[in-house]
Formats: C-alpha cells, sequence, structure tokens
C-alpha cells in the first residue's frame, strides 16, 4: 500500500507513569506511599518524600504532568486504553510504525505491564488472563482488527513477530535463541535493521504466543554469578543505551530531525530509529515503586520520562 500521509495531529512520543502496588516487603517495612495520581486530572503525579526518606531530613515535593498517570490500584485491561495503546496498534495496521517502551528500576513493574504474569502466559491451553500485559491484549486486538478490516477492505493482513534482546551492546535473537549475535545493517529503505533475525509470521493469537514469551530476566539475575569486571563492562553497556536512548528521545521531543538526532551512538537507539522518528508512534511507559525508599530512583525515572515530552 502507499505510505500513510505524515501524522502531525499527534504527539508522536506519549509518555505514561504507572505506579505498581506496594509489595509485600514494602508493606512489612511500613513504607510511606511517596507518589499519588492526581484524582481529579490523571495527567498529573506528585512524588512526595517525608523527611525521613531523605539525606538531609528535608522532604521532597515534585509535580510532573504527563499523557497519563496509572496508580497503584490500575488494571491490566485498563492499560491499552488508558495510555492510548490501541490507537498507535491502529495506526500500525494503518502503516505507521508503533513503539510501546517500558523504562523503570528492577522490580518496578516492566515485566508485569509488559508481558503479565509468567506463569499464566505459559499454562497449558493458554485462554487468556485477566493479568496479561499490554503484549498479549495488542496481539489479541491485531488479530482481531485484521479480522474485521481485511472482511471489509479485502485485503490480506499478515502478522509477523520477531522477538530480541540487546545485552552487552549485542543483538541476540529470541525466537531462534542461539547464541550467536547478530549483525546490524544499514540501508535506505529499511533504516538499520538485523537481516538475520527471524520473523515468524503468525496466523492465530496463540501461535504469535508461543513464539514470544521467553524469560527477559535474564540481565539482572545473571550478574550476581559475574566478576567485578564483567559486571561493570554490562551496567556500562545498559547504562549507554539507556542513556543514548534518552538522549534520542529528548532530541526528537525537541523537534530535532536527520542527523541532529544520535541514533548512531547504541545498537538500541540504532534499532528502533525506524520506530521513534519520522511518522512513528511511540509510547514511553515509565514504571515506578510507590515507596518513599526507593524515591531517588523514581525521581530519576520520572525525570527521565519528562524529557521525552
Ligand atoms: P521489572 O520487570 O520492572 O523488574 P516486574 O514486572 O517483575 O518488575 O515486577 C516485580 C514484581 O511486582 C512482580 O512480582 C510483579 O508481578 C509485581 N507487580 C508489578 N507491577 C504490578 C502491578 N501493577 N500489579 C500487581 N503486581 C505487580
Ligand atoms: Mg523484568
Amino acid at each position: 500500500p502507499a505510505p500513510p500521509p505524515e501524522l502531525d495531529e499527534f504527539d508522536n512520543i506519549k509518555v505514561a507513569v504507572r505506579v505498581r502496588p506496594p509489595n509485600a516487603q514494602e508493606l512489612a517495612r511500613g513504607d510511606a506511599q511517596a507518589l499519588f495520581v492526581n484524582q481529579d486530572d490523571f495527567r498529573q503525579i506528585q512524588l512526595a518524600v517525608p523527611a525521613g526518606y531523605s539525606r538531609n531530613g528535608v522532604p521532597i515535593t515534585r509535580n510532573f504532568t504527563f499523557h497519563a498517570c496509572l496508580g497503584p490500584t490500575s488494571r491490566q485491561q485498563d492499560v491499552l486504553r488508558l495510555c492510548g495503546i490501541t490507537q498507535l496498534l491502529d495506526a500500525s495496521l494503518d502503516g505507521y510504525n508503533s513503539t510501546v517502551l517500558a523504562y523503570g528500576q528492577t522490580g518496578s513493574g516492566k515485566t508485569f505491564t509488559m508481558a503479565g504474569r509468567e506463569d499464566a502466559l505459559l499454562a497449558e491451553g493458554y485462554m487468556g488472563d485477566s493479568d496479561d500485559g499490554i503484549m498479549a491484549r495488542s496481539l489479541d486486538y491485531l488479530f482481531k482488527q485484521a479480522a474485521h478490516r481485511s472482511s471489509s477492505d479485502g485485503c490480506r493482513y499478515s502478522l509477523r513477530v520477531s522477538f530480541a534482546e540487546i545485552y552487552n551492546e549485542q543483538i541476540y535473537d529470541l525466537i531462534r535463541f542461539d547464541k550467536k549475535p547478530l549483525q546490524v545493517r544499514w540501508d535506505a529503505t529499511a533504516g538499520f535493521h538485523a537481516p538475520e533475525l527471524l520473523k515468524k509470521e503468525c496466523t492465530s493469537l496463540e501461535e504469535a504466543l508461543q513464539v514470544s514469551f521467553v524469560d527477559l530476566a535474564g540481565s539482572e539475575r545473571l550478574r550476581d554469578s559475574k566478576s567485578a569486571g564483567e559486571t561493570l563492562k554490562e551496567t556500562t553497556n545498559i547504562n549507554r543505551s539507556l542513556f543514548m536512548l534518552g538522549k534520542v528521545i529528548a532530541a526528537l521531543a525537541d523537534g530535532a530531525q536527520g542527523a541532529r538526532v544520535p541514533y548512531r551512538e547504541s545498537k538500541l537507539t540504532k534499532l528502533l530509529m525506524n520506530s521513534l522518528g519520522g511518522s512513528s508512534l511511540s509510547l514511553l511507559i515509565a514504571c515506578c515503586s510507590p515507596s518513599a525508599t526507593h524515591f531517588e530512583e523514581t525521581l530519576s525515572t520520572l525525570s527521565y520520562a519528562s524529557r521525552a515530552k
């Protein structure tokens, strides 16, 4: 089909915040709650840190505005609608690139938000689950919409799934699951891409779920068994990718184009080049713990996310 028209009536990058409920440890310690979504305006969130938690004993209050803020009681089935993901999915069926990124410290709810509870997804005879995350719900939506559209426009929609991991500035195929890193190439039509990355055609939600859901945890858990030098290299590489992603997003949010957007500085930003710039639609979900104990990480997550608006 013909390339879709330029998008100008949308914000190309939207930013949402999701606060998870307190976990058992935070409850047992009696941690104060530090993040509050404004009940009259779901775009506003306040970080309010009581005196006892900050280093110099001074309370901290900071207000932030995003496109949507989801508090600890938000339900998985509401995330697509509240974060505007159905619009991204509709746009992707119209031919636009759409991207959803989760960001936040370990344990803040990224996997839960994107994938849901893994045990439910891996269960025999999976039929959909109330804890399903964005991935299963999006695939379900795409298959239904594609069927609906093809019955009226006569087009044949084909859905192909690939799943990759970037680790230590190397790209690995998580569907093929071999240990060999993939090459990154550039050409004018496809931009930066990994030609060997498997793109598996899927005809049903069940089929798509079977190839996609691999445990993403890896990097955090592996770290314990590594030498200090390896850990440092890993952390530096992870930080480099995330730091450059922050720079790219901030540059795009400022309206920068072409060579002024530093895509080439990391593997992550190279691969996301087509998904972020131009007439692509992106959603960044900043995941946060509600607890005052984690306020420093939360402040850094919210500041990072703020640069993207
Ligand atoms: P991350 O992927 O950011 O490291 P996880 O998604 O694994 O964090 O979340 C850490 C823990 O908190 C998991 O046990 C997860 O099930 C739980 N959790 C995260 N977000 C929510 C939520 N919104 N509601 C209920 N439990 C959640
Ligand atoms: Mg995770």
